[in-house]
């Protein structure tokens, strides 16, 4: 068991961290416990990192949630299979082309199609949404709908799926145990092996502030997170919902997930991390403080109303109404506020040799 005596202290581990230090957790607890000016000072130094490697562009990859329905049980999310009350709603495939291609003619070049874990999109209604995606827009696409076989994730990318998502949440495996009753952590930690070797751009990311979680921990996971090669780190608070098991229990602060994208930004200098929208739901100014703490991207939600509403992960998610072009024009305006502008490329991962 490691003990507070081996951290270093926050000064040298600062120091370590722009030094591009190898990832140990005896300064990255340090920097991931940091509180007042420390942290303040993290995150600028992280801010200089992200103009140094990454620059000013901000990449916007339009969110579509494609289906609620999910048949895992994990303790902390809204969708639960368990959560029988949670009104469902799963999009047709053609209504999940057309939102892609409206992402693509108001000026977005990346789609994100999330959901729960659906057994009724299935390899080939999935296969089939991405070729017409892709043979009618230029979009890049990125999917984020969990554990899959191989043979599953290689359909997908045959049919041109350029990123996935997949958060391996925690890589303590009795945390992990604790939170997905039905889940198995080598098995994830699998899919993301699978998914790297089959040529995604890789993102993966973790929950901050899980019940029992430490700061050790969460250095364990970036420690992972690194071996792994993961190119897309999203990180979040955990928000406890109302309607799961976890409803009474403290949830992430912000502070110490703008801590983690902080770390994040020092021992990943090139990668894409966003802003995610679990900041957002915590503090309205939580985008920009994400990416004024090592983000580089935004993940505006192009969901429709009504069926966003019931994809409630958990509560808060902020639900401006985004699908025009007037509310990019809208989330552009912030992100030149804070000295920042939005790329026009593609914004495919930097695979650059160190
Ligand atoms: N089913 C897929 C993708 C949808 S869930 C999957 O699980 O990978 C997307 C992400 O939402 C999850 O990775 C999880 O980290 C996050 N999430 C779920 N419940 C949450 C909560 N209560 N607070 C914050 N994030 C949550
Ligand atoms: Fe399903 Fe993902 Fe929610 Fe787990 S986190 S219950 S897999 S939607």
């Amino acid at each position: 068991m490691r003990g507070l005596e081996e951290w270093l202290p926050f000064e040298d581990a600062l120091a370590t961290a722009v030094g591009r230090g190898s990832p140990d957790p005896t300064w990255l607890a340090p920097l991931l416990s940091a509180e007042g000016d420390d942290a303040q000072r993290l995150r600028e130094a992280a801010d200089g990192v992200r103009r140094r490697f990454v620059g000013y562009e901000v990449h916007l990859r339009a969110l579509v949630e494609i289906t609620s329905y999910c048949c895992r049980n994990c303790m902390y999310c809204g969708l639960r299979r368990d959560h029988t009350s949670q009104p469902r709603y799963r999009m047709s495939p053609s209504e999940v082309v057309a939102l892609a291609r409206q992402a693509a003619s108001i000026g977005y070049r990346t789609v994100v199609l999330q959901g729960g874990e659906d057994p009724c999109l299935d390899r080939e209604t999935v296969a089939r949404i991405l070729s017409d995606i892709k043979a009618s827009t230029d979009l890049a696409v990125t999917l984020s709908l969990g554990e899959r076989s191989y043979d599953t994730y290689a359909r997908w990318r045959e049919e041109g799926a350029d990123r996935y998502l997949l958060r391996i949440e925690t890589t303590d495996p009795a945390l992990f145990a604790s939170v997905h009753p039905d889940g198995n952590l080598r098995r994830r930690m699998q899919c993301l092996e699978d998914l790297k070797r089959l040529g995604y751009q890789l993102g993966t990311g973790v929950l901050v502030g899980l019940p029992g979680q430490t700061a050790l921990s969460t250095a364990d996971d970036v420690i992972w997170m690194r071996d792994l090669g993961a190119e897309m780190l999203g990180v979040g608070p955990f928000i406890p919902n109302p309607d799961t098991p976890l409803a009474d229990t403290p949830g992430g602060a912000l502070d110490q997930a703008l801590n983690l994208v902080a770390v994040l930004r020092l021992v990943f200098p090139n990668a894409h991390i966003p802003a995610t929208t679990a900041l957002g739901a915590l503090d309205p100014m939580g985008g920009e403080k994400g990416l004024k703490a090592g983000a580089n991207v935004l993940m505006p939600n192009l969901t429709p109303r009504t069926q966003r509403e019931s994809y409630a992960l958990y509560p808060g998610k902020p639900i401006v109404d985004i699908t025009s072009a007037t509310c990019r024009d809208a989330i552009v305006a912030r992100i030149e506020a804070i000295g920042r502008r939005v790329a026009a490329d593609h914004g495919h991962v930097h695979r650059l040799t160190e």
